[in-house]
């Protein structure tokens, strides 16, 4: 069924043997009274859906096949009269199994027509046998959950028992060949490790250890679970060979507690057993068992470490403020963001890229931060200048075009919400329409016509609401563009010094190019936020 701005909802009533089950035996007109109370108060929860008529075969309770009701639907349906078919569940529409398929998977079908069974969840607007669906996707639903909730259960159980799970042993370990939950020391990769905090405690940084163990070609973690045979997701962009250390792995491998003979597991799960997006876990709930393995470092020195990265970076907290272009400045060569890098005279900015340990991108030279400080400045002086000659010509009219702009979105707004009061009161008038139906003071012939005049107007106003919408939109859209450029310049005649303020209203983003060794020159793009 294509999207509709109303459906019209035809609702089919019928007395069932399982209402005189019912307790007191309840009378016939009071049955039918509930039914019609529960479809229409349905229909009036959805604001799309419009009651137009109502069907009832009422004093057919017994197993008679004569339904002169229902056939009036059939031809409603069939002439294009209804889009929905409402009833309270799917056997008061039929209990016939031929006349379920003739219609419902059928007939309403190719005449586009839905229908809805309230308490059953009944709906052919879901494909496939709607029931058998339900009732199967549930079963499934609670089974998957079980199993799931088991296995997570058995994986709990061994993490809290110092059992290693993971199929793979982090760097430095291997899983025993005797047990599959018990990590050994790789004598290789445990040396490895050992340097590391070593390198780092004789003065390395992070980007200097990753450096240092570039240089002397060992195989980073995961070149080095590759080269041992094992399989890995390397992402298939970047070749094998070219994997190298970085300072993340090398800050992975100072703080991790496994090397200290530890085991902490389960910092990560998934969010569901339908959802396998990984999230982190709160450190609390992290399962933790000491002492379940050799150790590789001892413990005075993974101290001493965690003591050292502490002293550095509140070192450099204290030293490099926030600058002028964080967040902004990137490569135009290989996209990465630039840097800040202190030298004993200047600051300097840089492409990450040569900071991490790789060195793959061609734009190596740094670019001096006073430099590119006043080269900013003067472009933003430029761009206000050339604003200005123009803005003598034109200032008059901008303003006026911008005034002409607000007064017409408020015109509009008016109109605007005149046709929304007539749609309320419309709405009520179909309310108290529905409660005198319910309560039978008018016939449903009367309540027929009324509602048709009220869909028919409803209809209209909704279309007329939507085309001002869209021209305030348009009007709104023109009136900021001219008030934000005008702002936006006029506080700001002439500059002579930079601040954060100004750069991040000007300045979306800098792109800085390598250096071209002929003209000794290169390239600084400035995407503005104008
Ligand atoms: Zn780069």
């Amino acid at each position: 069924m294509s999207e509709k701005e109303f459906y019209r909802v035809g609702i089919y009533l019928r007395l069932s043997d399982e209402d005189e089950d019912k307790m007191n035996k309840c009378d016939d007109s009071e049955s039918i009274k509930n039914q019609r109370l529960m479809l229409i108060s349905e229909v009036n929860k959805n604001p799309n859906y419009i009651l137009v008529d109502e069907y009832c075969d009422e004093n057919l309770s017994g197993a008679g096949t004569y339904r002169p009701e229902f056939e009036r639907l059939i031809k409603d349906c069939e002439k294009g009269k209804i889009d929905i078919v409402m009833c309270k569940s799917q056997s008061r529409f039929s209990r016939d199994m031929e006349v379920i398929e003739r219609y419902l998977h059928n007939k309403f079908v190719e005449w586009g027509i839905r229908f809805i069974g309230i308490v059953d969840n009944a709906d052919t607007s879901v494909s496939g046998n709607k029931k058998a669906r339900q009732i199967n996707g549930l079963v499934n639903e609670w089974y998957l959950e079980d199993v799931s909730k088991n296995i997570r259960s058995a994986f709990i159980a061994k993490m809290r028992e110092g059992e290693y799970i993971s199929p793979f042993a982090s760097y430095g370990y291997e899983v025993s060949k005797e047990n599959n939950n018990k990590l050994v020391i790789d004598p290789v990769a445990s040396e490895v490790v050992k340097d590391i905090y070593l390198l780092y405690l004789k003065g390395y940084g992070l980007t200097g250890v990753a450096k240092n163990l570039n240089d002397r070609k060992i195989p980073c973690p995961s070149l080095y679970k590759y080269q041992k045979g094992l399989k890995l997701n390397v992402t298939s962009n970047r070749d094998r060979e070219s994997i190298k250390w970085t300072t993340n792995a090398i800050k992975t491998i100072l703080t991790n507690e496994l090397y200290l003979g530890h085991l902490i597991q389960g910092k990560r799960t998934t969010v569901s057993y339908k959802n396998h997006k990984v999230k982190k876990k709160d450190k609390s709930l992290w399962i933790r068992k000491e002492n379940t393995h050799e150790a590789i470092i001892d413990l005075d020195t993974f101290k001493a470490v965690q003591l050292e990265m502490k002293r550095r970076t509140k070192a450099k907290t204290n030293l490099g403020v926030v600058h002028l272009f964080s967040g902004k400045v990137y490569c135009k060569e290989c996209g990465k963001y630039l840097r800040k890098k202190n030298s004993a005279r200047h600051e300097y900015l840089v492409c990450s890229s040569n900071l991490d340990g790789y060195s793959d991108c061609v734009n190596k030279k740094s670019i001096r931060y006073d430099v590119l400080e006043s080269i900013i400045l003067d472009e933003i002086n430029k761009k206000i200048n050339d604003y200005y000659d123009l803005k003598e010509l034109e200032k008059y009219s901008l303003q006026d075009k911008s005034n002409n702009f607000k007064s017409k979105i408020n015109a509009l707004k008016k109109t605007k919400e005149e046709l929304q009061k007539q749609i309320a009161r419309n709405k009520n008038s179909l309310k108290i329409l529905y409660e005198d139906r319910i309560n039978g003071f008018i016939s449903i012939d009367q309540f027929k016509d009324l509602t048709h005049s009220y869909l028919d107007k409803s209809n209209h106003l909704t279309k007329e609401i939507k085309n001002i919408n869209r021209k305030i939109e348009i009007y709104e859209m023109k009136d900021y563009s001219i008030e934000k450029t005008n702002l936006l310049f006029e506080k700001y005649i002439s500059l002579n010094k930079l601040n954060k303020i100004i750069v991040d209203e000007f300045i979306d983003k800098i792109y800085i190019g390598k250096m071209d060794v002929l003209t000794n020159s290169r390239n600084i793009e400035i995407k503005w936020n104008f």
